[in-house]
């Protein structure tokens, strides 16, 4: 008796972990897969600034020997937006890769982040065909806080890149940075296509892109937002999104000051 109790607990005990183990191999599986797709996409993506650089610096080479300031200034220009778009896409791998078994590791500096504001505005406006109308008046002349400037740059350049990626053509984007009750509260609002409600829980989830209307016609992975929301929330703060479809949306982040 007593030991046919035993042996049938072992049993339970063996299918447990199997079950277990069966259940970790699916998730690694699973994020083997995700991988894999976001590696694939990647590769793609990361070919277009290369081979945009090459045609530039061809030019250049063209223009070098006719001495013709102008257009080598206008293809360093271009080549110089590109670069900084690679590093940018190849630093988002590494987080990515990171993301998987740690979380991001911050390194904080203080800075002002008004100026900071400005010049992640400066890199969208030149990095874009479309143009690009940017209302930024803050209300005071210096914000200063802790964060890590890197990932914050990135973020910002995550929601303005979208703001004028769903938008049409002019871009109309207003941006406003305040402080409030020991946050630092980013707001930027487009005038674009909007979200549909349905979807609004989804869109910080790894690889979502709204599925209907003209969203692939719109480069994009999809990684973009949970990129954002991880940053935000490892620096302890909370990201919001309001958008009515039509009109616009407004994007909203709150992080501690320090
Ligand atoms: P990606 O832009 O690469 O597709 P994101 O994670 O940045 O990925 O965004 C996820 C999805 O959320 C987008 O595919 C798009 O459908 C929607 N979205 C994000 N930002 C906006 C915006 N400002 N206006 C309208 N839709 C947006």
């Amino acid at each position: 008796g007593a030991q046919f109790f035993f042996s049938l607990l072992l049993l339970t005990a063996l299918i447990g972990t199997f079950i277990y183990l069966l259940k970790t191999i699916k998730k690694q599986n699973q994020a083997a897969v995700l991988r894999k797709a976001f590696v694939n996409n990647m590769t793609h993506e990361l070919k277009t600034p290369v081979s945009t650089v090459m045609a530039a610096v061809e030019a250049l080479q063209r223009f070098v020997a006719k001495d013709d300031k102008e257009r080598m200034h206008n293809y360093l220009e271009i080549s110089k937006t590109e670069l900084e778009h690679l590093n940018d896409m190849i630093e988002r791998v590494l987080e990515l890769d990171v993301d998987e078994t740690h979380r991001i590791r911050l390194v904080k500096s203080t800075f002002d982040m008004i100026p900071f504001v400005r010049s992640c505005l400066e890199v969208t406006r030149i990095a874009t065909q479309k143009n690009v109308q940017i209302l930024f008046d803050p209300a005071v002349e210096h914000l200063v806080m802790s964060a890590d400037e890197a990932h914050l740059k990135n973020v910002l350049g995550n929601l303005l890149d979208n703001a004028v990626k769903y938008s049409g053509d002019p871009v109309q984007i207003s941006v406003d940075v305040k402080e409030q009750a020991g946050y630092i509260v980013l707001r930027i609002a487009d005038k674009g296509k909007g979200i549909p409600a349905e979807h609004i829980p989804r869109i910080f989830d790894v690889f979502f892109r709204v599925p209907e209307g003209t969203v692939h016609e719109v480069k994009g992975f999809g990684l973009g937002l949970a990129y954002v929301k991880h940053v935000v929330e490892q620096h302890g703060g909370r990201i919001r999104v309001n958008s009515e479809m039509g009109k616009g949306s407004i994007f909203t982040i709150s992080i501690p000051k320090t």
